[in-house]
């Protein structure tokens, strides 16, 4: 199949697509205030300049558009024209997100990717993330003096 856009056009497109990763990052930024976390922006001293950073928690959070990280789900398929073009595209800025994700585990960080097409399940599992890591919105002391983040965990066994 032949792509229907010359190239000029198909550039927009993708650049439209590319946009569409900050709308997505507005979602777990929402998400993750309401839920009472503080966070930092967009933190250029650190590996990847990660979209979220919770300093305390030395956990660095990285919102994926699909497309340009190469998720490999349904999103992710490049266009029929310029293919290899979009291949190797792709497959570099994969390998750059993992150096930088390996960069953060060498200095001790954690780093949770977000991916668009899942963002649903990417917000909970980082609310779990930050909440295992510790934080006084979550853990409240019970009146028999035991801390209870049980909420954030989910269905554990008492
Ligand atoms: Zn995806």
């Amino acid at each position: 199949m032949t792509d229907t856009v010359d190239r000029v056009t198909r550039s927009r497109i993708m650049a439209a697509v590319h946009t569409k990763d900050t709308s997505v990052e507005m979602l777990v930024r929402r998400a993750v205030h309401k839920a009472g976390f503080r966070y930092r922006i967009h933190r250029r001293d650190l590996p990847g300049t990660p979209d979220l950073v919770f300093a305390r928690q030395k956990l660095a959070v990285f919102v994926h558009g699909c497309f340009w990280h190469a998720h490999g789900c349904k999103r992710s398929r490049p266009p029929s024209s310029n293919c290899t073009y979009w291949l190797r595209k792709m497959g570099e800025n994969q390998e750059r997100d993992q150096r930088k994700i390996d960069q953060l585990h060498a200095i001790g960080w954690r780093a949770v990717v977000i991916w668009e097409c899942e963002i649903n399940a990417g917000i909970a599992r980082l609310l779990d993330e930050l909440a295992i890591l510790g934080n006084q919105r979550t853990c409240k002391i019970e009146s028999d003096g035991q801390v209870n983040n049980r909420s954030h965990l989910g269905a554990r066994q008492a």
